[in-house]
């Protein structure tokens, strides 16, 4: 355990104190039989890691940001409360710049990628001084226009792929050969034409690339970071001065979703960096950070109310109400995606007891909708409630609205010394109303007016 207490115990602690509270408080009862908790003394830790780390390797006085990737928890009291522990957004849609904008955070704080930008949200983003970087030729081609027609305040860059290969989940693998993102580095040409567009352009002041995610070991991500660098040294060496004055390394840092222990940290991430790349924390460079995953899934917990225990074929399930609707990865690839659940009693207790092979079911109408199959675990019986745990990233906040399944409530929490502990609205649970509104409600009528011709 280190000074961060990165071993979780506090982490645990806190869970099992929140999922009490919830049922004592009404958050979760027979009527509100799902929610998403989330830690914020959790991440405010994480945050402060995150800025301690890079504090720790970079020469005084670098500039860093770190841009929290917003499609990871996309949240505007999320977002506000890492503005507030010093934490910019990286953000990839209209949506999610207007989430950023809706927390407070300003220009200077936020970086546009994304590999679809239209020529209206460049032009936003250029308007407002936001830092964009290019992911292809024909993304330059429409900045070059932008550049031409208006002084921006934007940072603009290149984001390159380093094609040094991916990891064990190809669909968070960024940097294979034939990836999506960004300029293909080894392809033939490719270097060149890079080196080209910042030779042209004197207003290219950054490079960016993104190796991750969840499965690629720490020395390939190292190896991507080290190689975007290497280009941004000769880049600068071609031209003759440092006009490429800012790295944006990404984010992608896997998560450990075994047991409550943060590994890798970002302690880690930064000194395998600067073993790797020790030029690229000398002062010369300013640096950008793109962390989402890591930063926010250790801190999110759904809880779910068992429905229905029961047997089928001499196995045990437990019909909860967290199912695809807010685990939609490790439901569709549960190979890829584990989680952790852990079993509380009807108060909101942990359960222990022998264990039981089991499933735990959710509550859509198709047979996969499994949180866990086989998992064993204290026998859930009907009343109880089960958690699937690391769910800050990538899960509740992005709901799936298969069946109609309403968004669950999203609380955040922090011990309070009258209450035990303290809950804060993140996100209302969606009402039914919504629900119609979002599926064409207002036009119920509208197909019945379609008559093709003859018809009628
Ligand atoms: C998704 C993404 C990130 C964040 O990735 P994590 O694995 O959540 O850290 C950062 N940068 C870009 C460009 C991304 O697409």
């Amino acid at each position: 355990m280190d000074e961060y207490g990165n071993s979780g115990e506090g982490r645990a602690t806190r869970r099992d104190e929140a999922v009490r509270a919830a049922v004592e408080q009404g958050l979760l009862g027979p009527d509100s039989p799902i929610v998403g908790l989330l830690d914020v003394t959790g991440i405010r830790e994480s945050a402060a890691e995150l800025r301690a780390a890079f504090a720790e390797v970079t020469a005084p006085g670098t500039p860093v940001l770190h841009a929290f990737a917003v499609k990871a928890t996309p949240l505007v009291p999320v977002l506000r409360l890492l503005r507030e522990e010093g934490i910019g957004a990286e953000v990839a849609s209209p949506g999610e710049l207007a989430l950023a904008r809706a927390a407070g955070l300003s220009p200077a704080q936020t970086v546009l990628d994304s590999p679809a930008k239209t020529p209206a949200e460049l032009r936003e983003a250029l308007a407002l001084g936001i830092a964009v970087n290019a992911d292809n030729p024909q993304e330059l081609d429409r900045i070059d226009g932008l550049v031409r027609s208006a002084v921006s305040r934007s940072p603009l860059g290149i984001r390159v792929n380093p094609q040094v290969g991916g990891g064990s989940i190809g669909a968070t693998s960024t940097a294979t050969a034939t990836s999506k993102f960004g300029v293909a580095l080894r392809d033939e040409g490719a270097r060149e034409w890079v080196v080209r567009a910042y030779l042209d352009r004197p207003w290219l002041s950054r490079l960016h690339a993104h190796t991750g995610s969840q499965g690629i070991p720490l020395s390939l991500m190292a190896q991507g970071v080290a190689e975007t660098y290497a280009l941004a040294e000769e880049i600068n060496r071609r031209i003759g001065r440092p006009q490429i004055d800012t790295i944006d390394i990404g984010g992608g840092l896997p998560v450990n979703f075994a047991s409550d222990a943060t590994a890798p940290t970002y302690a880690e991430y930064a000194r395998a960096l600067r073993e790797a790349v020790p030029g690229l924390f000398d002062g010369r460079y300013g640096l950008v950070t793109e962390f989402g995953r890591s930063l926010l899934a250790k801190h999110g917990t759904i809880v779910a109310r068992v429905e229905y225990a029961k047997s089928a074929g001499g196995r045990a399930v437990a019909v909860t109400h967290a199912g695809v609707q807010v685990a939609t990865r490790t439901v569709y690839v549960p190979g890829s995606w584990p989680l952790r659940i852990t079993a509380y009693d009807g108060k909101g207790r942990p359960k222990s007891g022998p264990e039981v092979v089991q499933d735990v079911a959710g509550p859509a109408c198709f047979a996969g909708d499994l949180l866990a199959e086989g998992r064993a675990l204290p026998l859930l019986d009907q009343g109880d409630y089960a958690a699937a745990l690391d769910t800050g990233a990538y899960y509740f906040a992005h709901h799936y609205a298969y069946n109609s399944l309403a968004r669950p409530g999203i609380y955040g929490f922090v011990p309070d010394r009258a209450t035990g502990v303290r809950f804060a609205t993140v996100r209302d649970p969606q009402t039914l109303a919504s629900i119609v509104a979002e599926s064409g409600g207002a036009h119920a009528g509208a197909l019945t007016t379609l008559h093709a011709p003859g018809s009628r």
